[in-house]
């Protein structure tokens, strides 16, 4: 294994060549600068081997995941991705062919959703391999979109469909009858790899009144969102979007549509907006190419209910992944 520089030099500075004030990595430090006429939206996430990842999962995986979640972060903050920073805490089993693959999985992302590497730190560990981001975008004007803004009377939305993330880890673990091949694939893939909603992000700017990223469970997310804006959500159990592979669970099980609203790894953008602005939103959804779905309301009070098909609310108990609470 070659020293901390050289790995610096010979992995990560490729990766910073398209990020000139970078400085390819041979300086302290890094700048910075948001595009004319917009703020820096900043946000971190950090992944522990045996938390987030397992030990034999592909390093190209793992990379993009890393970057995924903190890509989903910015785009419900309405952001445009700038750059990251990147800390890496290896342990000694780590190789340098598992460096130059997770160096692969980096690249490939920063192409595909256009951001570059800024710096980071590399260090040793004698514990489990560790990763954290530090991500910088660029929103529009002054204010980026927050979890705070819902009014009563908003409509709630969801981006994509619902509890793919979690029928897919379901499914690695114990697989359903009744899935096509290709049904089985989506699920997983939709686990294995976030699929951030980077086009649509920016897009509800001036659309939504208040945005979060749904990554705890759609459920525990909106309850935040309702908790920030000081009032109260109803989510439309039968309105919540599935995807056909998730549709074709819900007929063998009809438990699956309340696990999915309850399950992680969704990785989708909630927000709301107010009832005359839907036809933006529509417009906003075909310029992205982005599923929308309006799966509530947004009222005085607090915290989340969920409306069943027969008109009659529950009222949830705590529900979401929390890495603190067992
Ligand atoms: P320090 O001595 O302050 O710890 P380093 O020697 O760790 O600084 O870093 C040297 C340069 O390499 C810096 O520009 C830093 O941003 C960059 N760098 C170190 N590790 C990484 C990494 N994992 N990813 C990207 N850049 C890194
Ligand atoms: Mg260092």
């Amino acid at each position: 294994m070659s020293g901390e520089f050289d790995i610096i030099a010979r992995y990560f500075a490729p990766l910073a060549k398209d990020t000139p004030l970078a400085f390819g990595l041979k300086d302290d430090a890094a700048m910075i600068a948001p595009p004319k006429g917009h703020h820096l939206v900043v946000t971190a996430d950090a992944i522990v081997e045996g938390v987030h990842f397992l030990h034999d999962d592909p390093p190209t995986r793992i990379a993009q995941k890393l970057l995924r979640v903190n890509l989903s972060d910015l785009a419900a903050k309405g952001a445009t991705p700038l750059g990251y920073l990147l800390t890496c805490a290896f342990p000694p089993d780590i190789d340098e062919r598992w460096i130059s693959s997770f160096a692969k999985g980096l690249k490939a992302d920063q192409k595909h959703f256009g951001l570059g590497l800024l710096g980071g730190d590399t260090v040793s560990s004698p514990g489990p391999a560790t990763f954290g981001v530090t991500m910088f975008g660029a929103a529009k004007g002054r204010a980026m979109l927050r979890r705070s803004g819902a009014k009563p009377g908003d409509l709630l939305c969801v981006t994509g469909t619902i509890g793919d993330g979690g029928l897919g880890l379901s499914e690695l673990l114990k697989p359903h009858a009744g899935l096509t091949d290709t049904q089985r694939k989506f699920l997983i893939a939709r686990y294995r790899l976030p699929q951030p909603r980077t086009r649509i992000g920016p897009l509800l700017h001036g659309i939504a009144s208040a945005a979060l990223d749904v990554s705890d469970g759609l459920v525990q997310d909106v309850g935040h969102l309702a908790k920030q804006s000081g009032v109260r959500a109803v989510i439309d159990l039968a309105s919540v979007p599935l995807s056909p592979a998730g549709l074709v669970l819900e007929k063998a099980d009809p438990d699956t549509r309340r696990a999915a609203i309850g399950a992680g790894d969704d990785y989708e953008i909630a927000f709301t907006i107010p009832p005359k602005l839907l036809k933006s939103l529509q417009a906003a959804a075909f310029k992205a190419r982005i599923r929308v779905t309006v799966i509530g309301r947004v009222q005085k009070g607090a915290g989340v209910a969920i409306a069943l098909p027969d008109g009659s609310e529950i009222v949830p108990e705590r529900g979401g992944f929390d890495h603190f609470t067992r």
